[in-house]
């Protein structure tokens, strides 16, 4: 049976649409939700990265405060940044792109950061607030995750799910939000990572496999059974000389193979990764709402 392709875009499209309602209406009543943006240096991914978030507040009537700052600034004045933006009323989110150059201190730049206007999710407040099931900023590309499933029509609740990865951005969050005893969560989870004896013995037992692990073909027909979700975090570049960039972008899963095998699955691109833009400003919209109250 060929496997519905769960269309990334669209979802992302959608959820954007019903947020440029709602910023509409938020911009009647006086408010119009701000994204702070800072980005240290001159990575070329992190740019297009800032670049994008930044062309999508623009689209769906946000306001954003580009802060591009030499690769040379000072921890100081990034802090200093920081704390002018938690004290800047116009601003209801703050974004500091990572990777930082590394004569920074990342752990204590996130910290600097009120959770209040935490929209990435990533500050330990918000943190421990999610694995409590406390209302909480959840990280986007998690948080992605969940809409695709929900809005894909899967019933999340009672199934099995088996996240591959355990990293802080994707894996662990995505496990503590599968696991809540709450709407569009209830599953039953496991996860799996470097130091799992046998990775295939668990996929094939799940309803759901999510997969963050960062290499391609980290899951193959043979390790998920007939009919599962398949959801695809994974972004890796692999050599292609047909392409005029000389690689193509590909996911962990063995989509080709695994298609035919899954009721529903991911494509990468075009699967989460357009979600996760999507739940930024999601966060940032409701960061707005929550000042408001
Ligand atoms: P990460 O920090 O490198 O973590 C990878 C995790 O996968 C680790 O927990 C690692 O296990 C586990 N892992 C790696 N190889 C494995 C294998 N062969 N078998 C089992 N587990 C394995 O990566 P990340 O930041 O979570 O990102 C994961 C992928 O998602 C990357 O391709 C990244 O580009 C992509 N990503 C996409 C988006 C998006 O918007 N679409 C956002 C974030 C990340 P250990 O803990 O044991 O080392």
């Amino acid at each position: 049976m060929a496997a519905r392709i769960i269309d990334g875009k669209q979802v992302a499209h959608d959820i954007r649409a019903e947020l440029k309602k709602e910023t509409a209406q938020l911009k009647e009543q006086g408010i119009v939700p701000g994204l702070g943006v800072i980005l240290v240096g001159e990575d070329p991914a992190s740019q297009s990265y800032v670049t994008a978030k930044e062309r999508a507040c623009a689209e769906t009537g946000l306001y954003s405060d580009d802060n591009r700052l030499p690769a040379d600034t000072t921890q100081a004045d990034l802090v200093a940044l920081i704390q002018n933006m938690n004290a800047d009323p116009k601003i209801h989110g703050i974004l500091v792109q990572l990777p930082l150059p590394k004569h920074l201190n990342e752990a204590e730049a996130l910290l600097t950061i009120d959770p209040a206007k935490d929209v990435d999710g990533f500050h330990p407040v918000n943190v421990g607030r999610m694995v409590l099931g406390e209302k909480a900023f959840l990280p986007c590309t998690p948080h992605g995750v969940i809409q695709l499933l929900a809005r894909s029509g899967v019933t999340i609740a009672g199934a099995h799910a088996v996240v591959v990865g355990r990293s802080n951005i994707v894996g662990k969050p995505l496990a503590n939000m599968l696991l809540q005893k709450k709407e569009n969560a209830n599953a039953t989870v496991t996860v799996c990572h470097t130091g799992t004896a046998d990775i295939a013995y668990h996929t094939r037992q799940a309803d759901i496999v999510i997969v963050a692990a960062g290499r391609p073909n980290t899951l193959t027909a043979d390790m998920v059974k007939d009919g599962a979700t398949v959801i695809d975090v994974g972004v890796n570049r692999v050599e292609d000389a047909s392409r005029k960039s000389g690689f193509r972008l590909v996911g962990d899963v063995d989509f080709e193979a695994i298609k035919d095998k899954a009721s529903l699955i991911t494509p990468v691109p075009g699967g989460v990764g357009p979600m996760t833009i999507a739940m930024l400003l999601y966060n940032t919209v409701e960061s707005a709402k929550r000042a408001m109250a």
